[in-house]
């Protein structure tokens, strides 16, 4: 099968251009003018072509401490290919069940979850929480087997995550020159358990915000550049929160490998969200913060390489379920998905080439790149895979929808006017006019091979 999506205005990142793609097969064959040879012509005048968007950080299939998450692969890619992703990263956590498994395991388990039920293509990254000597050797086969992209955490003890300084550098150490790439939760737990619970009504939901304050974070996003840097290993800091952490991200960028990401949630929701009576609602880590504008004013700026949503999304029942006195108890976690797109948008919406641009940067190449997969996603380029949206920047407004799970939006009275006229995924056209063309027919792939 080879269509022509004729009559679009090209997303290449450095610049927008006027031209034709034809996909043949799974993959892009040629962009340009004049292009003959297609079963079928789309016609995409007054929109955009981009790359298929992959988000770097979501979270579903798996349980959070005792609570299920609200999106399972199928409903997950399902709202994520509906609003352009293309590529679902999501994690696989050792022992995430409570059980003795090794990591090699809970891969084996993911993959069975998720195999036949993707929307989207899916990507991996790998949390290992054990280290015997087992444990090293299943790590290194894991990432000659093309799992690169290893996540830490520097918190969350009870939940068996923590991830001290010293095991951090000698995984820097061991696995860096293997291969490994490194995505780390930067907040510095011992700060967090330092902060006087004596003076806060823990019954609020504003505590959440003092209970994990700012300096927990860029305390340990500068410590992690550093020891990144005397490794010499590639890092990647998630879901960046603060001006602090940001300036110090933008320093050390042009001095070693270094990329970032922020969510959604920290551009355009601040605390005032978690003032309100159902403010429990808003409960993620990082919390939501103040001084919104500035944030976003470094983010615009390209301060962040990529925007990625760190979905999070628990049904209704269970964000509810907390004890009422200590909002420590809730479910930790927000969704996003579905607005990911839209949201990233909008920060460069008085511009909407440039908008059209940044998207192509923040939600392709540059994700695409972390992953070590830029000979394959995050581009308009013949050879690569032919995920690609036709995207019409003035379509009616619309509200945002997070999730499509029973869970609470997270960005109520949110709009866009985005519209995904089409999505392709390997050549195939998965959405035409916002909405899925098969829904029993999951085309998504396993991107990483035999764990
Ligand atoms: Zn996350």
């Amino acid at each position: 099968m080879r269509t022509l999506i004729r009559g679009g205005r090209l997303s290449l990142g450095d610049r927008i251009e006027a031209s034709d793609v034809l996909l043949d097969g799974r993959r892009i064959a040629a962009i340009g003018q004049h292009l003959g040879g297609a079963d079928r012509v789309v016609d995409a005048s007054g929109c955009y072509v981009l790359p298929g968007f992959i988000d770097f950080h979501t979270h579903v299939g798996d349980c959070i401490g005792t609570f299920e998450l609200a999106d399972d692969y199928e409903s997950g890619t399902r709202i994520g290919i509906m609003n352009g992703i293309t590529t679902l990263c999501t994690f696989v956590t050792q022992g995430s069940r409570g059980s003795q498994e090794t990591l090699r395991q809970a891969l084996l388990r993911a993959q069975a979850h998720a195999k036949g039920h993707c929307h989207s293509d899916v990507a991996w990254h790998l949390t290992p929480t054990t280290f015997e000597p087992e444990d090293w050797e299943d790590l290194e086969r894991l990432i000659q087997a093309g799992y690169r992209t290893l996540k830490f955490y520097t918190t969350y003890k009870n939940a068996g995550l923590f991830t001290d300084q010293a095991r951090l550098e000698e995984l820097f150490q061991r696995l860096g020159p293997a291969g490994a790439r490194f995505l780390v939760h930067c907040e510095d737990d011992e700060l967090m358990a330092s902060v006087d619970t004596s003076t806060l009504d823990l019954s609020r939901a504003s505590s959440h915000a003092r209970l994990r304050p700012e300096a927990a974070e860029a305390r340990t996003v500068a410590a992690l550049i550093d020891l990144a840097a005397r490794c010499k290993v590639p890092l990647h800091v998630v879901h960046v929160s603060t001006n602090a952490a940001a300036h110090r991200i933008r320093e050390a960028h042009n001095h070693q490998d270094l990329t970032s990401e922020t969510c959604p949630q920290y551009l355009w929701l601040d605390e005032t969200w978690l003032d309100r009576s159902d403010g429990h609602r808003w409960i993620c880590s990082p919390p939501l913060r103040n001084e919104r504008p500035q944030f976003r004013e470094l983010a615009r700026e390209g301060v962040f390489d990529l925007i990625a949503t760190d979905h999070c999304a628990f049904c209704c029942t269970d964000k509810d379920a907390w004890d009422q006195l200590d909002i420590r108890t809730v479910a930790n976690g927000l969704g996003g998905l579905g607005g990911l797109a839209h949201l990233a948008w909008k920060l460069w919406e008085d511009d909407p080439d440039r908008a059209a641009r940044e998207l192509t940067l923040r939600l392709a190449l540059n994700p695409a790149a972390r992953l070590g997969m830029a000979n394959r996603k995050g581009a308009l380029r013949p050879g690569l895979d032919a995920d690609v949206v036709v995207l019409d920047p003035s379509g009616p407004s619309q509200p945002i929808r997070s999730s499509l799970a029973d869970t609470y939006e997270a960005y109520p009275g949110f709009a866009s006017t985005l519209a995904f006229r089409h999505v392709f995924l390997g050549g195939e056209s998965v959405v035409e006019a916002g909405e899925l063309t098969n829904v029993d027919r999951p085309l998504g792939l396993a991107l990483q091979g035999p764990a």
